[in-house]
């Protein structure tokens, strides 16, 4: 049976899912945990990737290379960039683009040197899954956070999320990055830090992908403060009701 792999960048986006895993078996690789088991009856392996693009790259490698992948999705947190993604609001993305790469005047910005192309487009019809079950899977998950700051259901946008090897910490670094991204027609709904990598690598072996981030902060000067406290209270409750959901009505390869 295919496997599907599900990475997230921190332990804390991760929580929750080992503990669902029939017959988990534990297999250390490239200075990395995965866990293999099976979840609503599909091959499922559970990895991190590490924080920043090379981190994530060798992670996907891994798990299409030694545990033979052949779907991944990709959960965690994300800076909010456009004026309407919120702290608490989760966004699909159906590309993603590395915000940091400019090999100019060689080639265009952002263009992935020899790839011919700066954005890389998700799988759609794993993404058109992942919204459902982001939409099924966070309805009525905002009532279950009434105590906290966050009183609404998340609102779930789809688009453009940025990658970059730079954790966005300055409203100033925010704008000037998005106004340059919007001179060549793009524009990022989001800002994290592993999603591209993953993407490319997913491109080059034709494996399908699809990822979803909820945003913990605005990318300004408060980005750091409560993000561990935010990924455990309110990011990897939402990843596990949009992940658990996803599984279900994930067609058996
Ligand atoms: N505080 C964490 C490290 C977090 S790094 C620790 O100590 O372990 C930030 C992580 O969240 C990355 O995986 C990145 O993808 C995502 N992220 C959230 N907000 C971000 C922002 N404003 N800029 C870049 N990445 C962000």
């Amino acid at each position: 049976m295919a496997t599907l792999a599900i990475l997230s960048a921190l332990l804390d986006e991760q929580r929750g899912l080992l503990e669902e895993l029939a017959h988990p078996r534990k297999v250390k690789r490239a200075g990395r945990t995965f866990w293999c088991g099976q979840w609503h009856g599909h091959e499922v392996v559970l990895a991190l990737t590490k924080v920043g693009k090379v981190a994530a790259a060798t992670t996907t490698t891994a798990v299409i290379e030694a545990f033979q992948a052949q779907r991944v999705v990709f959960t965690g947190v994300a800076g909010g960039l456009s004026a309407g993604v919120k702290v608490g609001d989760v966004v699909v993305a159906r590309e993603f683009i590395h915000h940091d790469l400019d090999s100019s005047p060689l080639f265009a910005r952002y263009e992935i040197p020899l790839y011919g192309r700066a954005s890389l487009p998700c799988d759609e019809g794993l993404t058109a899954l992942l919204l459902e079950a982001a939409h099924v899977g966070l309805a009525g998950v905002g009532d279950h956070f009434h105590h906290d700051k966050l009183l609404m259901a998340p609102r779930v946008h789809a688009g453009l999320i940025a990658s970059g090897d730079q954790f966005v910490s300055s409203a100033e670094v925010a704008v000037r990055m998005m106004c340059d991204m919007q001179t060549f027609g793009f524009a990022p709904l989001a800002v994290e830090m592993e999603g591209a990598a993953v993407a490319q690598v997913c491109r080059d072996y034709d494996v399908p992908f699809a990822a979803l981030r909820t945003i913990s902060d605005r990318a300004d000067a408060t980005a750091h403060v409560d993000f561990s406290a935010f990924v455990q209270k309110v990011a990897s409750p939402y990843a596990f009701a949009v992940l658990s959901q996803f599984v279900q009505m994930l067609p058996k390869l």
